[in-house]
């Protein structure tokens, strides 16, 4: 029987670009005093803490005024664990996600239905600005579980009206195949998980791919490891931004200029300096704090992301209305000091793919020597090389290190395939 429903994607994309209109002012701050308010009525922790500082909702009206606000931190979810940091009725929520945290218990965040249609629409108007479209056949390998970034690109890409593969993370081989046979067009995972596919497919003889896009996020990576990606599995990489805490991926992309990225008009972006939450300038780089007007179960009310970043002024050539920020340098927790330099593992990243017959791969341990912080980098070459080439490698490298981070740092090149690889995030940082 023949079906006579809307044609694909139809539908969904004016639905998609109503969502790209900008909020009022005054729309995005009614929104927000109507979440501080029910957090008011409801005795949510955060109330108490407006309340310690004499703050009311009818206080917060201004970009100026948001800074009377305090800024929360992971910790205060956390610290109320599981749902304390819920600020609606718990029959109202309608699906929970985590961090994975390193240590302890998971970072939780709850979402009633409205805000999970707010992320979809946010991970598709994101996915939209790079042109994904319903002839699209979307390869998820984000993780699906707690993890919020298989989910993310499935109900986005789904809203597209694009062709969904949910094959999670792993497998690579198989991940491989069943890029060949379906066509998949557009790839999303970690740009650590995108280099491990880049290898797989290498080996296995990668002809015949339809790969066009790659969607890269949930770590910070270099413009130097984007060539890499972009050359190998001869695609555009984009670069999407997100938090679980914010709703998962989605708060900010690229569009196709991949300068700077967009920020979606569902949230309100500051840069603050870390030390003194002191909000900075347009242009000058800080700590991404983040509020959602929109985001109701677990609102998000002067959020610090830990995310180094700074915005950027003026308009985008692509047209898109929204502001922008710069691609996430590291989050303040990676930044290591050393001798009075900031180091994070995306310069080191930068710096290793400077060097031809280098892998993308690497790792950092750090440690302290009598209250000095210290570090070294274990990386390795993309293929065997006899020791001449390799001792050329190791001056290159030296060199490429001491520029682009401005201190020398000791490291060691190891064979190809020595150092472990990961599914999901990898891990650049083992602190000793
Ligand atoms: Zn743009």
């Amino acid at each position: 029987m023949e079906m006579n429903g809307p044609a694909k994607g139809d539908a969904v994309m004016t639905r998609i670009n109503r969502a790209q209109e900008c909020a009022s002012r005054e729309e995005k701050f009614a929104g927000l005093r109507s979440i501080l308010s029910r957090m008011a009525e409801t005795g949510h922790p955060y109330a108490k803490r407006m309340a310690e500082r004499g703050i009311r909702p009818d206080d917060v009206s201004s970009y100026e005024d948001l800074s009377l606000l305090p800024t929360t931190t992971k910790y205060d979810i956390l610290n109320n664990y599981p749902l304390g940091w819920l600020a609606v009725d718990k029959k109202d929520v309608v699906r929970i996600h985590a961090t994975n945290g390193s240590t302890g218990k998971p970072t939780l965040v709850a979402y009633t239905e409205g805000d999970l249609l707010m992320w979809a629409r946010n991970m598709a108007w994101c996915m939209s600005l790079a042109g994904v479209n319903g002839d699209d056949i979307v390869q998820v390998s984000f993780a699906y579980g707690l993890f919020t970034g298989g989910f993310g690109f499935h109900e986005g890409a789904s809203l597209l009206g694009a062709a969904v593969v949910p094959i999670s993370d792993g497998f690579t081989d198989r991940q491989v195949s069943i890029m060949r046979d379906l066509g998949s067009s557009v790839l999303a995972c970690t740009p650590s998980y995108a280099l491990r596919l880049a290898e797989g497919i290498e080996r296995t003889c990668g002809d015949g791919l339809s790969l066009r896009l790659g969607f890269f996020g949930a770590e910070s990576w270099s413009d130097e490891l984007r060539k890499s990606l972009e050359s190998r599995l001869g695609i555009k990489a984009i670069d999407l931004y997100g938090l679980s805490e914010a709703m998962g991926p989605g708060v900010s992309s690229e569009c196709l200029e991949q300068n700077g990225l967009h920020i979606s008009d569902d949230f309100i972006a500051q840069t603050v300096d870390p030390k003194t939450l002191e909000t900075l300038e347009d242009g000058s780089e800080g700590e991404l704090v983040l509020t959602s007007w929109k985001k109701q179960a677990f609102p998000l009310v002067r959020y610090r992301t830990r995310d180094i970043t700074s915005l950027m002024p003026g308009p985008c050539p692509c047209g898109e209305p929204t502001p922008r920020m710069a691609r996430v340098r590291g989050r303040s927790d990676d930044m290591l000091i050393i001798r009075g330099v900031n180091v994070f593992p995306s310069q080191v990243e930068a710096a290793i793919c400077a060097v031809p017959g280098m892998s993308p791969n690497f790792q950092i341990s750090a440690w302290r020597d009598s209250g000095l912080q210290e570090m070294s980098i274990d990386c390795e070459m993309s293929g065997e090389r006899d020791a001449e080439d390799i001792e050329a490698m190791g001056r290159d490298l030296a060199h490429s290190i001491k520029q682009s981070i401005g201190v020398t740092i000791p490291f060691e090149i190891l064979p190809p395939g020595a150092l472990q690889r990961t599914d999901g995030r990898a891990e650049r940082i083992i602190k000793k």
